[in-house]
């Protein structure tokens, strides 16, 4: 690491700050924690109703990630109790995103991806089967 961080930060300043490899990864920590709002903040004022996209908790993942690295190499107890489990809820609710887009619907006639709860597409009103028995019927149809 020494060799790295001599030849990326010569005298081991930049900006007047004594920088280290550590430090970098500290700072990018927070630059992506903190970036998250911004996501966020964009995300909802597009849509003029609050919403919290994807990109906000691969952020908040990415940036707490980076900053329990940067307060485990600090040996600081408090920053590592404070990073140790956020990861958990921001994986979580990446699952459910995922799976809640997984659980769309096709529309067979228009290909317009359709929530998972609904029986016709908004587009153009095809009724959508939610599942498909192997001989092509959907169980709604054949109960
Ligand atoms: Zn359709």
């Amino acid at each position: 690491m020494d060799g790295l961080e001599s030849w990326l930060f010569p005298g081991g300043q930049f900006l007047g700050v004594r920088w280290s490899v550590w430090k970098f990864i500290g700072y990018a920590g927070n630059v992506l924690f903190f970036s998250r709002f911004l996501v966020q903040w964009y995300a909802t004022e597009k849509l003029k109703r609050v919403v919290v996209p994807p990109a906000f908790w691969w952020l908040s993942l990415a940036g707490s990630l980076l900053l329990l690295v940067y307060a485990l190499r600090q040996r600081d107890s408090v920053f590592i109790l404070a990073y140790l489990f956020t990861w958990i809820p921001y994986t979580r609710n990446l699952v459910i995103h995922y799976r809640h887009l997984e659980a769309h619907l096709t529309c067979p006639a228009c290909r317009q991806l359709c929530p998972p709860q609904s029986r016709f597409c908004f587009q153009c009103g095809t009724a959508l089967a939610k599942e498909v028995s192997p001989q092509g019927e959907s169980p709604a149809a054949s109960g």
